[in-house]
Parts: C-alpha cells; structure tokens; sequence
C-alpha cells in the first residue's frame, strides 16, 4: 500500500467514525472473515462500524464472532441504506468491481463518502479513493493483518481478530495448499495461533458440521462427474431438483468443485449449480498449474476471479450450458 494512502487513512481514523464494510455478494469465508476482522478492529479503535452483507452468508460460518450483528442488505434494505448513506468511510473487502455486489450496487454507487478497497482479485476497478489491491496475496485477510499493521497498530491484534483473519486464510488457502500461500502466510498465521485462534477447532467448525444430507449431495455430484482424459478437465452439475432432494441449505455446495481437480491428470475443473431462484447456473472453475480461469471465465462465462479459482454464471438452461462447455472444452488445449 501507498505510504500517502496509511498517512491518509490513519488521518481519517484518527477521530471516531461511522464506517460501512462490505463484503461481496455470497460471502465466503474470506469475505466474511476480513470484514468481522476489520469490524472488531475499528470497534476497538472507538468507531461505529456496521458489516452489511449483500446477501446472507453460509451456516458455516454463523459461529464466527460478530456475525449476530451483520446486516443483510437484502433482507432489510430500507435500514441498510440508511446506514451507508450515514457512513463516513466505506470499506469494500474481498472484491474490486461494485457488480459483486449485486443490487447493492445502485446504492453504492449514489454514496459520497469515501471508499476503501482491500482485495487480492486481478484486475481492480477505480471506485476506490484508497486501493490496497495485490493479487500476490492468497485471502483478503492476510491483506487486513498486514493492514492493521501498516496502521501501526499491531498491537491491537486479539483472539477475535485472529479467529476471523485465521478463518479466511484457512479457507482461501485451500486449507494452506494453494501455491500463493508462503512461508510469511504461515509465519502470521503461527502468531494468530499464539494469539489465540483454535487452530484445531476452527477447521471442525468448518468443514467437519457436515449434515448427511449436504454428504449425500457430496455423493450426487461426484457421481455427476464428467472426465474429459484428453483435455485435463472435469466437470460436474447439480440441478435444483437435486439440490431441492437432499434438503439443500446454503454453504451446502462450498468445496465440492475442488474434488474434481483431485483425479490424477485433471487441472482444469468446473462446477455448474442450478438456481431456479435467480434463473441462473451458478458456476465455479478451479484450475492448477498455468491454466487461467479467470481469463476463461471472462471469455464465456461473464464471471471473474484469480487464475486457479474463479466464478461465473450463465442465464440458459443446465442442458445448453453443459454444451456450450463441453464444446469450449473439446477445443482447450492445456
Ligand atoms: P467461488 O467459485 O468460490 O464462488 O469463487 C471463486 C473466486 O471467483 C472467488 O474469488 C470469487 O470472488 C470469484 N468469483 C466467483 N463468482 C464470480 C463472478 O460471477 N464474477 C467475478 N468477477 N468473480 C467471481
Ligand atoms: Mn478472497
């Protein structure tokens, strides 16, 4: 970050603020880990801070602290907006472009205050009149510890804090095993563990709740796979009936992209999940080595994100899209 933006944004907090944060629409735990992060940090710092989520988050993530007091911008639009028309500052975490954020987009862009963006995504938008963005970070939340100490205030880091910054890049890492995960993302995450984050609890919480149903549903898509040897790709699809069969609840589908990159051979691997709700397939892409999905999902799939995770979405029906992929495939030469 820019040694004029810290002086900056130290000025603007250096007297008690309203300030917004805003994670991206379908909270993950990145999203929701930076800005619960940041949200206790500015507490402590004697502000006013409200995290107004787009839309609601995952179960899995409703035990992290300060996770009672999220808005949700769909649910009760009339108070969010008031509260970001009344905010001083606006943090924006874990995205870079005001359409992740979905309808709240109209809201945001109306808003005069200013805001500040900290995200590892490529290719920022200039919404922003403070951009921290690095795609070399692999969660937003490594970028929120580094920011906080940028703001010289390392000493405000506790067992909140680190549980929330813990969880984003324990979940953004894949469980520290994507390659932008160092040797200092482990050095800062051995001094959120000795500040107090459950180091063994926390990867319970998440990934070990699991209903029988949501394994059902794990045993439906891996059933559903498709392998295409010669191109390195697989894919998989859940339709709304079958989400609607195994009593799907959201955070239900989260991870299950990622097994179709566990068969020996497969770098490039997609998920495609009906939404009957917002008349959409939902679409997940996951790739190793050089393979760049985000590329891929902007070229077909109006979606974006990193070169091995991405995401995109497709307005025809499960059958079209599952063509016009497997046709984009059959031509891929990775
Ligand atoms: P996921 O597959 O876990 O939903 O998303 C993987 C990555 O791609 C995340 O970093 C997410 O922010 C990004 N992403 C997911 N969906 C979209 C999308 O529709 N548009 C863009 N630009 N990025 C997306
Ligand atoms: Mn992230």
């Amino acid at each position: 970050m820019k040694i004029q933006d810290i002086q900056a944004i130290k000025l603007l907090l250096a007297s008690p603020k309203k300030i917004a944060i805003i994670p991206h629409r379908g909270p993950d735990g990145d999203a929701m880990g930076s800005t619960l992060a940041l949200y206790h940090f500015l507490l402590k710092n004697n502000h006013q801070p409200t995290v107004i989520a787009p839309n609601d988050f995952p179960d899995f993530l409703a035990w992290l602290p300060g996770s009672e007091t999220v808005r949700i911008f769909e649910k009760d639009t009339e108070n969010c907006t008031t509260i970001l028309q009344e905010s001083e500052l606006i943090f924006t975490l874990d995205f870079n472009a005001l359409h992740r954020v979905g309808e709240m987009e109209h809201t945001l862009a109306k808003l005069t205050a200013p805001f500040i963006m900290i995200d590892h995504h490529q290719k920022p938008d200039d919404y922003a009149a403070y951009t921290y963005s690095d795609t070399s970070f692999g969660s937003t939340c490594e970028m929120i510890y580094n920011f906080i100490l940028f703001l010289d205030k390392k000493e405000d880091l506790d067992k909140t804090i680190a549980t929330c910054i813990y969880t984003g890049i324990l979940t953004d890492s894949g469980s520290f095993r994507f390659p932008k995960t160092t040797g200092n993302t482990h050095r800062i995450v051995a001094e959120l563990i000795d500040l107090g984050a459950e180091n063994t609890e926390i990867p319970v919480l998440l990934f070990d709740n699991s209903s029988y149903s949501r394994l059902q549903l794990l045993g439906r898509a891996l059933q559903n796979m498709k392998v295409f040897e010669e191109h390195k790709t697989s894919y998989t699809s859940l339709t709304q009936n079958e989400l609607d069969s195994f009593n799907y609840v959201k955070g239900d589908t989260e991870g299950i992209v990622n097994y179709g990159l566990s068969i020996k051979g497969i770098i490039f691997t997609a998920i495609f999940i009906e939404n009957k709700d917002e008349k959409i397939i939902k679409i997940s892409f996951r790739s190793q080595d050089g393979f760049d999905v985000n590329q891929f999902a902007r070229d077909h799939f109006n979606g974006g994100g990193h070169i091995n995770a991405a995401g995109g979405k497709s307005e025809v029906s499960m059958e079209e899209t599952l063509k016009k992929f497997e046709d984009l495939v059959t031509k891929l030469k990775i």
